[in-house]
Order: C-alpha cells, then sequence, then structure tokens
C-alpha cells in the first residue's frame, strides 16, 4: 500500500495528463492470493477497484473517478515469469511483468514474443491484455487476443479462475479468454497469462521510405506482399507533418525528411534466413517500387544502429504532437481499400468547419489503423479548439462510419470513448455486454465508469 498522497499521485493521473481522480487507496498485492483477497472483501464490502498496470493507457481507463470512492490495484511487485516452454512456444508470466521484460526472456530463451509498443518500457502484459493492445507488428502476428492462449483472472467476487493453459485448440465451451482480452478491468483482474512465443527472426531490414500518397502506400504493400508476405513484418505511414515534428539527427534521414512528398512509410521486413536476406529482399522491392515511380526516394538501415533510429522517428511521434498545444486525438480503423477517400474528404469537412487546425496522422497503415490527430495551426488556438473537441470528434467519427470503419482500433474505451460506445454500438450489441457485466460483476465494483 503507499503510504501518502504524493506517493499516490502518480497512479491517480492518466498519461496524456488529461485524467484524474482520487482514490481511496492505492494497493500493490504481491501474488494472485492476495488479489483474491482484495477484491473479495472488496466485494463484500461494496467498494469498487481500478486495476493498474503501467498506466500508460491512452483512455483513460486506469485512472479512477473520483465520485466511486475506489481503490487502485496496482500489479507492478506481480511480475515473475513462471515458464518459457520451447516445445509448445509459450510463455506463462505474471500480469504485472513489463512488455520489454516478456520480450527480453523470450528473446534470451531464443524465441520471440512479438507484441511491440513504444509504451514496451513501460505498459505491463496486465495492460496489454485488458486493453487488446495492437501497436507495430500486428500486420504480421496479430493483437494481444490472437497471442493469447490462457489467463488466470481474479473475478469480481474474489474467485480465481486459473485458465492457464498453453492448448492452440481448446474448444471446450465459451472461450472466456476472449472475453477478457479487451475488458479494461470491468469483468475482473488478469493475474496470469500463458502466451504465444514465436521463432526469432535471423535477419530484419527497416527502410524509411517517401511517397506521393497514401494510395502510392497501399499499392506499395500490394508490391511488398506478392513478393514476401511472410517476411513484412511492419508498414507503418506517417504524414510530413508528424514527421517533421521529431528532432533529426542523422543527415540522410533529414534529406529524407525535407523531401516534398506528403507522406512517409516505415518499413520492416524480417526472416529466418541469413543475415544479408532481409536487406537484399527489401532494396529490390524498393529498386521495383522506384522503376514504377511509386515512391520517391529512401533511406535502407545497413545496420542493428540505424534501424533503432528509423525507429527512433515513428516512435517519438506521439509525444512531440503535445508541442503544438491541445491534441485531439483519434484511433481510428477502416478498410484499407477505403484510407485514401477518407484521408482527403475528412481533411476537406474538418478545413471547412474550422480552418485553424491541421492534421497529424500516423499509425499502422498495414493494419488500416490510423492515428488521426487534430492541433492547432498555431499553439495560440489551442482554446479554441479544445472548445470544438466535440464536433470535431462527431465530425471524424461519422466519416469513420461512413467508410464502415471503427473508432477504437487499438486503445479500447476507458472514459474517453464511453459516450461514443453508447452512441455508436446498437442496442443489441450494448444489451449483450450489459447484460455480460451484470452477470459478472453483479455489485459493479469493477472500473465503474469505464467502457459501459
Ligand atoms: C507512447 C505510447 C505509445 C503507445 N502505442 C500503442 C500502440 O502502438 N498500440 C496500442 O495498442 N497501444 C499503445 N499505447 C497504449 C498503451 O500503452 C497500451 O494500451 C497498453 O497496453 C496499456 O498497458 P498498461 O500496463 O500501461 O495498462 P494501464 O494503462 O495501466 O491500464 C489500461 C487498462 O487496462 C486495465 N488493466 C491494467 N492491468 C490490468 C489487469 N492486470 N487486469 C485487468 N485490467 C487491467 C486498466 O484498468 C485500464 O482499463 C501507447 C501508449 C503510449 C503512452
Amino acid at each position: 500500500m503507499c503510504d501518502s498522497k504524493s506517493d499516490n499521485q502518480p497512479f491517480l493521473t492518466d498519461w496524456s495528463k488529461r485524467f484524474s481522480g482520487d482514490a481511496i487507496a492505492v494497493l500493490k498485492p504481491k501474488n494472485t492470493q492476495e488479489v483474491a483477497a482484495l477484491v473479495s472483501l472488496c466485494n463484500q464490502n461494496k467498494i469498487s477497484i481500478v486495476p493498474q498496470g503501467g498506466n500508460t493507457g491512452l483512455c483513460g481507463g486506469a485512472t479512477p473517478i473520483s465520485d466511486y470512492q475506489s481503490v487502485v490495484i496496482l500489479t507492478s511487485r506481480m511480475n515473475r515469469i513462471h515458464e518459457v516452454n520451447l516445445e509448445n512456444s509459450t510463455i506463462t508470466l505474471d500480469s504485472g511483468v513489463l512488455l520489454a521484460s516478456a520480450q527480453e526472456t523470450a528473446k534470451q530463451s531464443g524465441k520471440l514474443f512479438p507484441l511491440s509498443l513504444a509504451s514496451e518500457g513501460s505498459c505491463t502484459i496486465g495492460g496489454n491484455l485488458s486493453t487488446n493492445a495492437g501497436g507495430v507488428q500486428v500486420l504480421r502476428y496479430g493483437n494481444m487476443r490472437d497471442l493469447t492462449l490462457g489467463l488466470e483472472v481474479v473475478t469480481p467476487s474474489g474467485e480465481i479462475f486459473n485458465g492457464l493453459r498453453g492448448l492452440r485448440k481448446d474448444n471446450t465451451g465459451y472461450s472466456l479468454k476472449d472475453l477478457y482480452v479487451g475488458s479494461e478491468g470491468t469483468l475482473g483482474i488478469i493475474t496470469a497469462a500463458t502466451l504465444k512465443l514465436f521463432p526469432l527472426p535471423r535477419s530484419k531490414a527497416t527502410a524509411l521510405v517517401a511517397l506521393e500518397d497514401i494510395n502510392a502506400s497501399i499499392q506499395l504493400i500490394e508490391l511488398i506482399n506478392q513478393h514476401c508476405n511472410a517476411d513484412l513484418t511492419a508498414f507503418e505511414i506517417i504524414s510530413s507533418k508528424a514527421l517533421s515534428l521529431v528532432p533529426i539527427g542523422n543527415e540522410k534521414l533529414a534529406g529524407l525528411v525535407n523531401n516534398k512528398s506528403y507522406w512517409t512509410v516505415l518499413i520492416e521486413l524480417s526472416s529466418m534466413e541469413d543475415e544479408e536476406k532481409s536487406y537484399t529482399q527489401l532494396e529490390s522491392l524498393l529498386e521495383k517500387a522506384f522503376d514504377v515511380a511509386l515512391i520517391n526516394d529512401a533511406v535502407l538501415s545497413k545496420s542493428l544502429q540505424q534501424s533503432k533510429e528509423l525507429w527512433k522517428v515513428r516512435e517519438g511521434i506521439p509525444e512531440a504532437q503535445f508541442s503544438l498545444g491541445t491534441i485531439i486525438k483519434h484511433d481510428i480503423s477502416l478498410p484499407i481499400s477505403a484510407l485514401a477517400e477518407f484521408v482527403s474528404s475528412t481533411e476537406v469537412k474538418l478545413k471547412n468547419f474550422w480552418p485553424h487546425l491541421q492534421t497529424i496522422i500516423f499509425g499502422h497503415i498495414g493494419d488500416g489503423n490510423l492515428h488521426y490527430n487534430i492541433a492547432p495551426l498555431t499553439p495560440e488556438f489551442s482554446t479554441e479548439l479544445e472548445s470544438r473537441r466535440k464536433d470535431i470528434n462527431q465530425l471524424v467519427h461519422d466519416e469513420v462510419y461512413k467508410y464502415s470503419g471503427s473508432f477504437s482500433a487499438e486503445h479500447g474505451i476507458g472514459q474517453l470513448k464511453r459516450d461514443e460506445l453508447t452512441q455508436r454500438k446498437s442496442s443489441v450489441e450494448l444489451g449483450l455486454m450489459k447484460s455480460i457485466k451484470i452477470a459478472l460483476d453483479p455489485n459493479g465494483i469493477m472500473n465503474p465508469g469505464k467502457v459501459l
């Protein structure tokens, strides 16, 4: 338990500093039994609980809401790796293990745990499961749900559901693990998980590529897929405005940034073959793309260090954008075929609505997932932009729905998008979700004010 008010403060505000609240206590159990005892006590006394991992979530899901007088349960002391099973290609670990530690443990065993996010040094496996995190390698390996084989969960009544099975096939009734993945702490506390591991690629190649428009980037994905589908592990898009926000030390990269192209894509190929394989493969693909005028310029990494520099550019954007003032974020997904039209038509509609804004666009275009953010043209317009937040959200999400997309691709609902969920989901879907919540958590103690 944290002792003083100031000790608690970091756990009462979210990463973006948009949400903050109060809690009656911040508790740090060290194992599943302690979690179960705490949850049981809270349930008997109808005290609500906010589970929290690394507190890097982007929808305020891990931040308590003062009105509910909750306790925050941190998983940070639950950081034990139970087992790496090489024959099953699985890792079993506590939910408080940091994502970066899970990746490192897998690597030490000659395996890959492929979930990869810019927040991996701070976010936890429990948070990744509860938000069904995506990140930069979904294209090749899937999101957290796809990587999950089994879970251990403390239910809202304090019972322990031990489903830590590493089976690839298990059709024995409803899939409870799939219910808990993405449930954002509203149905129980995930205390441990069994996750899939993959062979560790022996070679990797990364390139930052300048091109004219989104259509060109989609054609480039197709070209890559035709030649080496399984080797494409990441395909990220960055608008020129988003790129210009990140400080660039490397001269060659700076040239690319100053290029007149409006878009840049970060491509990564990986392979089980020898060191040179991915590099030569990517080089030859980029030559093909030049030949058909699909791309304008490219920087291809020659070493691990150069590859890290390229990734630093992409990973620096979420923080760098705050230098512009108020940011209205949208984590959207669309059918890949509709992305180009969505981006051009929404830009026009936004500018017609209010001309003093600009779009900062980046994201996992290979999955159809864009971080479509709106900033003021200059910081002085921040307050005016803030006053238009609701209308801008409505405009962007109306466009997303017009193209059969989703208003939350990978960050979840939390408290940020709760109203949106009510507005956008059908009454049948909402009714089913509410029935599940009431059946599993009849006292409504788990993370109140989030999701539903
Ligand atoms: C710079 C940056 C980059 C990011 N990039 C990505 C990205 O590419 N893709 C992506 O998907 N996300 C991304 N995120 C969002 C965030 O990192 C992920 O949502 C991550 O999975 C959250 O993990 P966490 O441990 O920090 O969870 P928290 O923020 O602590 O919690 C998130 C939610 O999960 C619940 N929760 C946490 N632990 C448990 C548990 N053990 N049991 C039950 N419920 C629990 C909380 O109550 C809350 O609702 C990014 C965030 C930042 C700051």
